[in-house]
């Protein structure tokens, strides 16, 4: 089923698919997990429309590339264009909603760019690699530095967080962003991963969760 952007109730949001800008270790307790500095300005990288597919009923990962990651992310949909010095105002009427999307990386191969100094596409940007769920209104996250994201693998928690505890908010993030690259109608935001990532596999059952809300899904066998 190729990738639309769907609301709380399934149905289908009419904005374009569009790419997916992501943060670095925006939560410090991440970074350390990995052995990373705390960045002084967000790490930026995209991902293109073709690594977007539903997360729900079942997304797949690929096969014989080693680890491949869950990121678990609190993840903005963009409604209009945000672009060069923005406000904080023009910033929130631009955000369509927020849902939770998986930042999938193959972390060996990930490890391997990372020693030789080169881009984290071919881990990042596969096809497939950004399961997105579906957008609530923006009206149900009154605070944006207060929502808790956070991941059961097979019954077992394995990630929670905060927007609370970011380095860089939701909202100075989008502003950071529009300075950089343009974010169009359909564009995707994904604000980083708190701690506890680890290796997802064929037949894992997972739930992730925004605030009290909850969506099931699992990793499709071959
Ligand atoms: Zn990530």
């Amino acid at each position: 089923m190729p990738y639309q952007h769907l609301n709380e109730h399934g149905e289908i949001i009419a904005l374009p698919v569009g790419k997916v800008v992501c943060v670095g270790r925006n939560y410090a307790a991440h970074a350390r997990e990995l052995g990373n500095a705390v960045p002084e300005t967000p790490i930026l990288f995209l991902k293109p429309s073709t690594a977007l597919v539903p997360l729900q009923p079942a997304f797949a990962i690929p096969a014989g590339r080693g680890e491949c990651h869950h990121e678990t992310e609190i993840s903005v949909l963009i409604g209009r264009p945000l672009s060069g010095v923005v406000s904080e105002g023009e910033v929130r009427a631009a955000i369509a909603g927020i849902g939770v999307g998986l930042d999938l990386t193959l972390r060996d191969v990930q490890n391997v760019l990372k020693a030789k100094g080169h881009p984290w596409e071919i881990a990042k940007a596969f096809d497939g690699a950004a399961p997105m769920g579906r957008f609530l209104a923006p009206s149900c996250f009154p605070e944006l530095s207060a929502i808790r994201v956070g991941l059961q693998v097979n019954g077992e928690l394995r990630q929670h967080g905060s927007s609370a505890d970011m380095i860089t908010g939701i909202i100075d993030l989008l502003c950071h962003i529009a300075g950089i690259f343009t974010l169009c109608p359909g564009d995707i935001v994904m604000t980083g991963t708190p701690e506890g990532v680890a290796a997802l596999h064929e037949g894992d059952v997972l739930t992730l969760s925004l605030d009290d809300r909850r969506w099931m899904t699992q990793v499709a066998r071959d």
